[in-house]
């Protein structure tokens, strides 16, 4: 049925958009809550791995520190050693492998004990001369050639830092102690420190397992940094690693534009590192301690994750399920509701089917007809297809086309309930059809809104039928009780109610009302002798007369009964009654019915009383009269004037005229 598209439209209703909005809104709160807590809870994580990793850095940089004082405290010790610095002077003055001997054991002990990788003996100009094995030959590298000259100048041992150079074949870091066998300089011991074995080791200490985390030693050469000790991820020798000035974000380069402390950034390879920054005190070196970031903080921050999503996840879980379940009862009672709705719809149109009745809609937006298929049938459209305004107003009848179309559009412009009985032309037999229609408005009366006239529309031709011929009974029978059967004008009982009403508007009106009563004389002696047959048609052909001689409106012909008939004459005073009497006593007396017993003449004559109610006079006489009195007062009159003219001969017009007042007889 197309018009179950209405009940589709429609809408939700107010509390499930409230029920949204808080879902959404508890929603929205549970996000943030959960978002801050999780911030919070990165931001302790993260403090405590920074503060941890600052603290590695902090113990490497003490040990590293400790590692270096303790290289030049045991280089003064031997600076001060004047033993040992006259055993170098004696083996200088007399060379010869007895003095020679205690030199080398001294220097054997010093790179035993003190874990030197080697000690030369060399001269104040740098000659190396002597090392635990034996004599050299050979000059010392430039740099600590110049190192001896300042420890000379300033007797205190100088360290060069740790380099590559070809001299060894590992990176080493050297102390150069001065020897003064007195107030003469002898030259200086060299000792050389492989930092692979001494100060790297401090370096690969780590308290906790990583995988990413390392410490190395930076130095800033010219525009670069160069790094000290080796790299984790790097196969290639220590101290070949050069980072320009330029890669401002990684840690070892900040370290060198003055950021100390916790720093992020990227290593050589672009990983993002957090990095503890710590110079070595007295020292050029800085110490880097860094980690990946993804190991420091993404482990942590996955499992935060996790902890955190698991009960979202449940409560999530929980909702939807609760959902699913809200869905699927509403679907159950959804589809409960469209069953018991189809079955009311089939029982709505087999009622209407019995009833005749159509359901009908109408867009006013679309100016679109939705009709049941019942009401297809009363208006004998198709039963499928578009129905449009056109094809509505073509299927009704022309001469109601005008009036319904005003009707609709006046209950459309005031939103008024119609009802309306109309006939239709169907268009698939062209036969007439009367139907009755009720309709209701509902949607919005603004412009542009759209409004419905749903209702119901019944073929009523066969009730209309009845009721037409009903309706020409009931007029034929009224008739029938007003008329006079033989004489077909009006009966006695019709002149009762005129003369009543007519009374009743003459004294409102106070226009006169007259009365004639006529009677056809000697008619006893007619019947007896033309027979009751020729009677009756004598009295028709008086009757014929006397409606052809009246005619104004409100006048009026009837049989009073028997021979007898009265002439009721609205606006009409006395003498005009008469002079009315007169001539119908003339027309009756021209109709030349024979009379063959009539004492007076050979054909028929009426003898009339005239009577008249003035009502100013009736008012003086019998100010208290009702119309009934009036009514009576009039009949006896005329009846009384009629009985004069009888007696005065018959064939005659006598009008009433009041007796004498009493109190003018005694007079
Ligand atoms: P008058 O001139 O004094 O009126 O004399 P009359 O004979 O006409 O008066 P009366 O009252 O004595 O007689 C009336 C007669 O009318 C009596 C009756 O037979 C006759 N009559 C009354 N009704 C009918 C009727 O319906 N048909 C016929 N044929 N005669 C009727
Ligand atoms: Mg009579
Ligand atoms: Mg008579």
């Amino acid at each position: 049925m197309p018009s179950l598209r209405v009940l589709r439209q429609r809408k939700a209703p107010p509390w499930f958009w409230w029920g949204l909005g808080l879902g959404l809104l508890l929603l929205a709160l549970a996000v943030w809550a959960l978002l801050s807590t999780y911030r919070e809870r990165e931001q302790r994580f993260r403090h405590q791995v920074e503060g941890e990793l600052q603290a590695i850095g902090q113990l490497q940089v003490r040990s590293v520190a400790e590692w270096r004082e303790r290289q030049t405290s045991q280089a003064m010790g031997l600076a001060d050693d004047s033993a040992f610095a006259q055993l170098v002077a004696r083996w200088i003055q007399l060379p010869g492998l007895e003095q020679e001997a205690p030199v080398r054991e001294r220097l054997r002990i010093l790179e035993e004990r003190s874990l030197y990788t080697a000690a030369y003996l060399m001269d104040a100009r740098g000659n190396l001369l002597l090392t635990s094995g034996g004599e050299v030959l050979g000059l010392a590298p430039q740099a600590e050639i110049n190192a001896l000259t300042r420890a000379l100048a300033q007797d205190e041992p100088v360290l060069v830092e740790p380099r590559g150079d070809a001299f060894f074949a590992f990176p080493f870091f050297s102390v150069l102690v001065p020897l003064y066998d007195g107030s003469t300089a002898l030259g200086g011991i060299w000792l050389v420190k492989d930092v692979r074995a001494t100060l790297y080791p401090i370096l690969d200490f780590w308290p906790t397992r990583s995988q990413t985390a390392e410490s190395f030693l930076v130095q800033r050469t010219g525009e670069e940094v160069l790094v000290l000790s080796p790299l984790k991820h790097r196969p290639d020798p220590p101290m070949t690693l050069r980072l320009s000035m330029s890669h401002t974000d990684n840690p070892a380069v900040q370290a060198f534009s003055g950021s100390r402390g916790i720093v992020y950034g990227r290593d050589d390879r672009g990983q993002p590192v957090l990095a503890a920054v710590n110079a070595v005190p007295d020292t050029p070196w800085v110490l880097i301690s860094q980690v990946h970031v993804k190991e420091a903080l993404g482990g942590h921050l996955q499992r935060e994750w996790l902890a955190l999503s698991l009960p979202v996840s449940l409560v999530v879980v929980l909702a939807g399920l609760a959902t699913t379940y809200w869905q699927w009862r509403a679907r159950r009672r959804e589809s409960a509701l469209k069953q018991e709705l189809e079955r009311n719809m089939r029982w709505l149109e087999s009622a209407q089917q019995a009833a005749s009745v159509g359901f009908f809609a109408w867009d006013a937006q679309n100016q679109e007809f939705f009709l049941s298929r019942i009401a297809r049938q009363i208006y004998g459209l198709p039963a499928t297809g578009r129905i449009g305004l056109r094809t509505w107003v073509d299927a009704l009848h022309p001469d109601d086309r005008k009036s319904v179309l005003a009707r609709h559009g006046k209950s459309l412009e005031e939103r008024l309930p119609l009802s309306a009985q109309y006939r239709i032309v169907r268009p698939c037999d062209r036969q007439q059809r009367w139907i009755q229609v009720w309709g209701e408005f509902e949607g919005q009366a603004t412009p542009g809104g759209n409004a419905w006239l749903t209702g119901t529309v019944q073929d009523i031709t066969e009730r209309k039928q009845t009721e037409e011929q009903l309706a020409s009974y009931r007029a034929a029978l009224e008739t029938q009780v007003r008329m006079d059967p033989l004489t077909l004008v009006a009966n006695r009982r019709a002149l009762d109610e005129t003369l009543a009403s007519e009374c009743k508007r003459a004294l409102r009106g106070g226009a006169p009302l007259a009365l004639l009563m006529i009677d056809v004389d000697h008619f006893k002696a007619y019947n007896d002798h033309y027979g009751h047959v020729q009677g009756d048609q004598c009295l028709r052909q008086v009757a014929q007369a006397l409606s052809a001689s009246v005619g104004r409106e409100g006048e009026m012909v009837a049989r009073y009964g028997g021979e007898e008939f009265a002439v009721l004459l609205p606006h009409t005073t006395l003498e005009q009654a008469v002079e009315q009497a007169e001539r119908v006593r003339h027309s009756i007396s021209a109709l030349g019915l024979a009379h063959a017993c009539a004492p007076g003449g050979q054909h028929v004559t009426v003898s009339i009383g005239v009577a008249c109610l003035e009502p100013h006079h009736h008012a003086l006489a019998n100010p208290s009269a009702d119309v009934g009195v009036a009514a009576h007062a009039l009949l006896e009159q005329a009846d009384s004037a009629l009985y004069e003219a009888k007696k005065a001969g018959r064939d005659r017009v006598t009008a009433y005229t009041a007796p004498p007042v009493p109190h003018a007889v005694e007079a």
